[in-house]
């Protein structure tokens, strides 16, 4: 594992999995949900206030910031830590899955991928060996491979070559990646839904070598019960002693399961991007605040909420807010989506410690059976 980054697994329940990824920028607690920053920030939020929520590290797009501002230019300014006023653990992705669903005119060839940019159509290429290069530029603690997120559904032969071609890409990485002190470089797992390619990605991964690796090629539209059915089996096949990430995860019953089935990171603009849409996640699901029945509610979104959403305003003027298209409607359910979300890590990380995380999975879905307080 590389110098000055470390993983130690403090307890382990069934299958779910509990301990701490240690940085030089600080130590990230498992199982971890990383907010994303997709432009160098996360959408409507202070970097402070994301540390309050309890995040302890957040996800950065590749894709994003090769175009805009660009890598280079992150790098004259100083990193992107420093850049965007963050200083604990950041992960970049590869930029690959963005690539092939946001960008226009690709072409993929053994070498890698040529696209044009969906904000001003300039023409780029990503690599390997560029990935590699842009997340070093950027200055990610922990860095993924550049990989082919092989789509769903995929024919067996389909995702057999795909998968085969990002264990190329993946040996490329690691190569470019070279030996960086205090910076680790996560391999990821291909192989669809098909359990003899997943199992021979991990073993091409494990003799590459990395110092985490991710479950990818889920949450890609095949559904919970499919995504849930390869995660019964996929983490298993990854060494113990490396964080285990699932990429793009999910909704927060998405997320218990994947906990459940041994993943220890995750990350999603769910809360964020809902956050803006007037959607609230709250113990009993999902609120809507911009509907009618809120409009003269004094109760707050979440009694048991110490979000500052929570603590200090009614459901009547969220609704208002939302309504009235008000920029604090964003921020305030944004804040309070982001402490929900950390605080189902951290109800899962103390009840796997203390050998209860069935009793704590039993509580999470019986209130959300429940469903929302009824109107006033
Ligand atoms: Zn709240």
């Amino acid at each position: 594992m590389a110098t000055g980054f470390s993983f130690t697994l403090n307890a382990t329940d069934g299958r779910a999995r509990t301990g701490v990824i240690s940085t030089p920028r600080g130590e990230i607690r498992t199982p971890a949900f990383m907010p994303v920053g997709t432009a160098a920030t996360v959408k409507a939020m202070l970097p402070e206030s994301v540390r309050a929520t309890g995040a302890d590290i957040l996800l950065g797009n590749t894709y994003h910031l090769m175009l805009r501002p660009g890598a280079e230019r992150v790098a004259r300014l100083g990193g992107l830590h420093k850049f965007m006023n963050w200083e604990r653990p950041i992960l970049t992705d590869s930029g690959g899955f963005q690539v092939m669903s946001l960008s226009s005119l690709r072409k993929m060839t053994e070498e890698g991928v040529t696209f044009s940019s969906h904000i001003d159509g300039s023409k780029h290429a990503l690599t390997p060996e560029r990935s590699m290069e842009i997340q070093k530029l950027l200055g990610s603690d922990i860095v993924m491979a550049f990989d082919e997120c092989t789509p769903f559904p995929a024919t067996g032969e389909v995702s057999l070559a795909s998968m085969q071609r990002s264990m190329r890409w993946a040996q490329r990485s690691r190569d470019a990646f070279g030996d960086r002190p205090g910076h680790a470089l996560f391999g990821i797992q291909q192989g669809s839904v098909f359990p003899e390619q997943r199992a021979e990605s991990a073993e091409a991964l494990k003799a590459i070598g990395f110092d985490g690796y991710a479950v990818g090629g889920l949450a890609v539209g095949e559904g919970q019960e499919k995504m849930f059915e390869v995660l019964d089996y996929a983490p298993g096949m990854l060494p113990e002693d490396r964080p285990r990430y699932l990429m793009g995860v999910g909704k927060p019953d998405d997320i218990v399961g994947a906990v459940k089935r041994g993943i220890d990171m995750m990350d999603c603009v769910l809360p964020t991007r809902s956050g803006r849409t007037g959607q609230a996640w709250t113990r009993r699901g999902q609120v809507n605040l911009r509907n009618a029945r809120h409009a003269e509610d004094t109760r707050p979104l979440d009694e048991a909420c110490t979000c500052p959403a929570c603590r200090s305003y009614s459901r009547a003027y969220l609704h208002h807010v939302v309504r009235a298209d008000e920029m604090i409607a964003g921020m305030l359910l944004t804040w309070h989506n982001l402490h929900y979300f950390q605080e189902i890590m951290a109800g899962m990380r103390a009840a796997i410690a203390a050998g209860r995380f069935a009793e704590w999975e039993t509580g999470f879905h019986t209130l959300r059976a429940e469903g929302d307080i009824e109107p006033v």
